[in-house]
């Protein structure tokens, strides 16, 4: 008999263009840099699919048996936070602060786990002067009216992310060039020349504020050193962001910048990228002030694989609330059932199909939407043989395994716990609503209300005797 291959865990790297074997470069640690938030507003539910993917990846590592040293930058001074603060007549500081802080109020919300190197572009000014000063004596980069850019021209492997072909681009380069200061258009800044009235720094390198690209690369390299092993963000930032970041790092250190690049698709509306400029976008708080739980935005933002885009409907979110509560009502029958004594051999079989099943998904480039049906095939099976008396007390212990396997990655199990918490004569009053609509036939209704009291912890379970329910 063959035994299906143990496979290993794999990404896509952007880099290679294939499907690759990942371990760490050395030892047991992942070195990993994701790019982080603007804050210059509220992130919407677009850039959560990108810190969701993040945020599974981590779990899917570490379930793998990796520590983590993972690096997440704040990008706290950019043109629109400088033009916003002035608006609201605010430091920079004080505006970033109260952004920085949605924002992680945002992840935890969402259950994102924070980094182990939180950083802050504003924190690493005079790193980011001295890395210039280096790229300076490298002649890597010029100086036009006070701005210091990168010359694209130094770094032969431009394009080498992105998959760009720019040879024979420079000369040409200059016919569209519309920043006359520049000497090619692809050169940019690291450097920017101070304004009247701009917040500023003075360094070795003269007054003035970093470009975003130079960021990246400094805090990167400071806390993880020259080579990393995996370094994710969104789609859009491979061209010209990851591209920028590469072409410094790799003319500062001569070594490649990271080994693995790993990049989540977007979160569409209506066919476009959700987006910011373009209206089409909601925050988070936007979804939890219309009743939608955490878990089930999590869930809709991780249930489709990293790579393919995914498209927000609020049919999905729907959706995704429902499949969520099916895995509750599972796990609550797991939990308190009585099952004949003894184990099931063939139940034990599927349990342990499901776990092979589950785990072997997620090594393949985090497929989660395979690993999702594994576990909701593996519940409905599950359920079909606890109602035969096909499910043994001795086969709850696995069970209950898998599922905190699953919900180490997912973690959506626990209901989010809302401020104003049900009391028990709420509870009371609701389950008599409930029992009202269903004599009354109003079902969706009667599942408005289970729905309702599940969003804040309390399951129900109609036995029986009667209904009974279960605070989480
Ligand atoms: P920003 O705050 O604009 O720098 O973006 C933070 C992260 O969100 C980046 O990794 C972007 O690639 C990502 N992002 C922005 N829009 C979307 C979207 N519609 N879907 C998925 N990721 C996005
Ligand atoms: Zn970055």
């Amino acid at each position: 008999m063959k035994f299906p291959a143990i496979m290993a865990l794999r990404f896509y790297n952007t880099l290679s263009q294939r499907v690759e074997e990942f371990q760490p470069s050395s030892g047991n640690t992942v070195r990993l840099y994701t790019c982080g938030p603007t804050v210059y507003s509220f992130a919407h539910i677009g850039n959560f699919r990108t810190f969701t993917f993040v945020d599974i990846l981590r779990r899917w590592l570490r379930a793998s048996g990796y520590r983590l040293d993972h690096v997440m930058n704040i990008t706290d001074v950019d043109d629109k936070i400088i033009r916003n603060a002035a608006a609201q007549k605010k430091s920079l500081s004080e505006y970033t602060a109260e952004y920085t802080q949605a924002f992680l109020d945002d992840c935890a919300t969402l259950r994102l786990e924070v980094a182990e190197h939180l950083v802050k572009a504003t924190d690493h000014i005079g790193d980011m002067a001295r890395a210039i000063a280096r790229l300076t004596e490298g002649r890597h980069t010029y100086s036009s009216d006070g701005s210091i850019y990168f010359r694209i021209a130094t770094f032969p492997g431009y394009g080498k992310l992105s998959h760009n072909d720019f040879s024979g681009n420079l000369a040409g380069a200059r016919v569209d060039v519309d920043e006359y200061e520049k000497a090619d258009a692809r050169d940019f800044a690291q450097w920017k020349a101070p304004k009247d009235g701009e917040t500023s720094w003075v360094t070795e390198i003269g007054a003035g504020r970093p470009g975003w690209h130079i960021e990246c690369s400094v805090m990167a390299i400071k806390y993880l050193g020259e080579t990393l092993d995996i370094h994710a963000g969104g789609v859009d930032l491979i061209f010209p962001h990851h591209e920028n970041e590469i072409a410094q790092s790799e003319s500062l250190t001569g070594k490649p910048f990271s080994r693995f690049w790993l990049h989540a698709e977007f979160l569409m509306v209506e066919g476009q990228k959700m987006a910011k400029s373009l209206g089409n976008y909601f925050t988070l708080r936007d979804l939890t002030a219309r009743g939608y739980n955490p878990e089930a935005i999590r869930y809709l933002l991780a249930s489709v694989p990293y790579r393919k885009s995914l498209n927000f409907t609020f049919d999905g979110l729907q959706a995704a609330q429902m499949a969520i509560e099916r895995l509750r009502r599972f796990k609550l029958r797991l939990d308190t059932d009585k099952f004949p004594e003894g184990a099931n051999d063939r139940a034990a079989a599927r349990t342990e199909a499901a776990r092979q099943a589950f785990v072997a998904s997620l090594d393949d480039d985090l497929n989660t939407a395979e690993s999702l049906a594994a576990v909701f095939e593996y519940a409905r099976d599950a359920n079909s043989a606890m109602d035969a008396g096909q499910f043994g007390a001795e086969n709850r212990a696995a069970a209950l395994r898998l599922f905190a396997q699953f919900d180490a990655v997912f973690d959506v199990l626990r209901p989010s716990s809302s401020a104003g918490a049900v009391s028990d004569s709420d509870i009371e009053a609701l389950i008599a609503e409930r029992e009202a609509a269903r004599k009354a036939r109003q079902f969706a209704r009667a599942d408005q209300i289970r729905d309702q009291l599940l969003a804040q912890g309390i399951i129900l379970e109609d036995t029986k005797s009667g209904v009974r329910s279960k605070r989480k």
